[in-house]
């Protein structure tokens, strides 16, 4: 199979929720290329490499803490193409301080045509979809040619 680059964001409430999807799919998970933001970037390490041998260790690609910018990192990382899926577990009931970055982020993520999942149920459909796994499968990228070469008056 084609290696991904899944990126995945959990606010504080929903990390444990992340760590527990990320150890039931550890297994297919350990074939892709994994970055996350600070955070939720080392709770997946350890969990990925807890009883793992020192050979088979998954390195996932750790940005800046979400607060401290790593929400935006993300975002640039979307804007150049080099994200095939995010799996962003962000928390419907506190307000973040970094709020802008996440609207963002989830803004970025469709303008781009990304899949995202931003609950436990949709992060399994997309991890088990049989066009996860399809090597065929092209991602429509909408083009905005029109408005890059918009007339200004
Ligand atoms: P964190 O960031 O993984 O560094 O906690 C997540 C977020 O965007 O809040």
């Amino acid at each position: 199979m084609m290696k991904k680059r899944i990126a995945l964001v959990a606010h504080d409430s929903c990390k444990h929720e992340m760590v527990d999807w990320v150890e039931a799919n550890k297994t297919i998970l350990a074939e892709h290329e994994i970055v996350a933001t600070g955070t939720t970037g080392r709770l997946v390490e350890d969990a990925l490499n807890n009883s793992v041998e020192e050979h088979k260790k998954v390195f996932v690609q750790k940005l800046k803490s979400g607060p401290l910018g790593g929400d935006q990192q993300l975002g640039a990382f979307i804007a150049d193409g080099s994200i095939d899926m995010v799996v962003f577990f962000w928390d419907p009931m506190t307000q973040q301080p970094h709020d802008v970055d996440v609207k963002a982020l989830l803004r970025i993520t469709v303008l781009y045509n990304v899949p995202m999942a931003c609950n436990r149920t949709t992060a399994d459909y997309l991890i088990s979809s049989p066009l996860f796994s399809d090597e065929n499968y092209q991602r429509k990228e909408k083009s905005y040619d029109k408005y890059i070469n918009r007339t200004i008056e």
